[in-house]
């Protein structure tokens, strides 16, 4: 259904009726606001989970986009100044009582589409409470799941995490003029303590999920080497990612539940 805006803040309550009479998607993006290196913005999740959220939504022409959740758990940031974190009851709640009211006016399908891992327990336990309550709903978190692919196959860096080779690129291809380039460089990491607690995009084999604070890990709070980043690895990582959540969205719309 071709909308004025694919963004539910921009319509009117008109608008949002009558696109509930042909479909029942909704994504709810959510980010953080946390250190990102000393050369990434703060908000580099908030705004990338609200803009491919957007960008999807205007190629599936199906969907509506809510506004965005733009803290998310961080204390594993605090020791650098400008994070601001949730504690994970209180995004578990949010995300949830955001869905109920969604739930309420007849969305069916909720995706929240997360830009940062440290606030994936805490939605995967929103969305066990949202779909015990209403069985007749579909809800998935997306925590850059989509392109394990490409990750394979263009990202060098096995422990790249956090404002890193991905990172950097992603960046660099959305929001280029918010890069402090002369400030990128390779941190000093001190590696996990054991075999067992690793942490990275590419790591394989096994391991356990551990709690930490990434300054134990990194002097810069950079987690990976953002070096090797390039504009067109995140122009490239972007084009694969907007076309495989936009196809998700219209699988979404046809599903029956
Ligand atoms: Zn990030």
């Amino acid at each position: 259904m071709k909308m004025r805006s694919y963004y539910l803040g921009e319509l009117a309550w008109p608008d949002v009726e009558a696109f509930l009479t042909q479909h029942d998607v909704i994504v709810i993006p959510v980010g953080s606001c946390e250190q990102h290196g000393p050369h990434l913005p703060i908000d580099t999740d908030a705004f990338d989970a609200f803009w491919l959220s957007k960008k999807a939504a205007e190629r599936a022409e199906c969907v509506l986009v809510a506004p965005p959740i733009n803290y998310g758990v961080s204390m594993h940031h605090m020791d650098f100044p400008g994070t601001v974190s949730l504690s994970p009851p209180t995004l578990e709640q949010l995300a949830y009582e955001i869905a109920i009211s969604l739930i309420k006016h007849g969305f069916k399908k909720i995706v929240f589409e997360n830009a940062h891992g440290g606030n994936t327990p805490a939605l995967l336990a929103a969305a066990q409470r949202i779909k015990a309550e209403n069985p007749k709903v579909f809800v998935a978190v997306d925590s850059v799941n989509l392109i394990p692919d490409y990750i394979e196959k263009e990202i060098e860096t096995v422990y790249d995490a956090h404002s890193g080779e991905f990172e950097t690129s992603t960046t660099l291809a959305n929001r280029e003029e918010h890069v402090v380039k002369e400030r990128i460089a390779k941190p000093q990491i001190r590696f996990p303590p054991c075999k067992y607690t690793k942490m990275g995009l590419k790591e394989r084999g096994p391991k356990v999920s551990w709690a930490f604070r990434i300054k134990e890990i990194s002097s810069t709070g950079v987690v990976g080497d953002p070096t090797k980043a390039s504009k067109e690895k995140g122009e490239e990582a972007w084009k694969l990612t907007i076309e495989r959540l936009a196809d998700l969205l219209k699988e979404l719309d046809k599903m029956e539940l």
